[in-house]
């Protein structure tokens, strides 16, 4: 098979963040880890995630804009070996795309700064002057993520076997479309590391994306784009 498309999780794969929604929580005092655990576990949808989420920080702070939740990303440095992994697949003409269920504002900022071919993730709506509504925008569903992989395939004329997704959470196991591949990156929390075992897919214990790149390339470790 020839690799076409790399499909990269963000959070915690080509970003080095927990949580795009966790920097909102820290920036408002806020989070719920029960809800999360009862999401992860997909027993709340979500819309309902995200509202739940809006309502904790509205409860803090009713006026909310748009340019402080972007303030939110201002310390976020991207995954090591990301920025080489992306030029070295474009010198092969290997797109990469991002599908991550994180929050559009920083996920967009990760895309143009990595100058990916295209990205989706989920996000906010705002009032007339910039203000945060009760409602999110779900275009990633977490636990679907492979709808949108289904959809890249379609647009892109792809064989799946043409393409390869990357990321470090058990709901990123939705990626792995029958006939694509599956890498498992740095999975910190230790239900994602059971998960890729038990799915049996490769699992890169590093917090280098270069790491990745002997399961793009078989038999290639990482050449660094004019090193060579
Ligand atoms: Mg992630």
């Amino acid at each position: 098979m020839t690799l076409k498309v790399v499909c990269f999780d963000c959070d915690g794969v080509l970003a080095d963040t927990i949580s795009s929604w966790v920097l909102i929580h820290e920036h408002f005092g806020t989070g719920d880890t029960d809800m999360l655990s009862r999401f992860i576990a997909g027993e709340i949808s979500d819309a309902e995630f995200m509202s739940d989420d809006i309502r904790q920080w509205k409860s803090v702070q009713p006026q909310i804009h748009r340019d402080e939740l972007l303030r939110c990303y201002s310390g976020v440095k991207l995954m090591s070996g990301a920025q080489q992994v992306v030029e070295a697949l474009r010198e092969r003409d290997v797109a990469s795309v991002i599908v991550s269920a994180g929050v559009d504002l920083m996920i967009g900022s990760i895309a143009k700064l990595l100058g990916v071919d295209d990205w989706a993730a989920n996000g906010f709506q705002y009032d007339d002057d910039g203000y945060l509504l009760d409602e999110g925008m779900v275009t990633v569903p977490a636990h679907d993520k492979g709808a949108l992989i289904h959809k890249l395939v379609r647009i892109r004329q792809l064989q799946p076997s043409e393409v390869i997704s990357v990321g470090d959470s058990s709901m990123d196991l939705s990626m792995h479309i029958p006939g694509s591949q599956f890498i498992g990156f740095n999975p910190r929390r230790p239900d994602a590391h059971d998960a890729f075992t038990d799915a049996g897919v490769p699992v890169v214990d590093s917090d280098d994306l270069r790491d990745i790149w002997p399961h793009l390339f078989p038999g290639e470790s990482f050449i660094a784009v004019g090193d060579e």
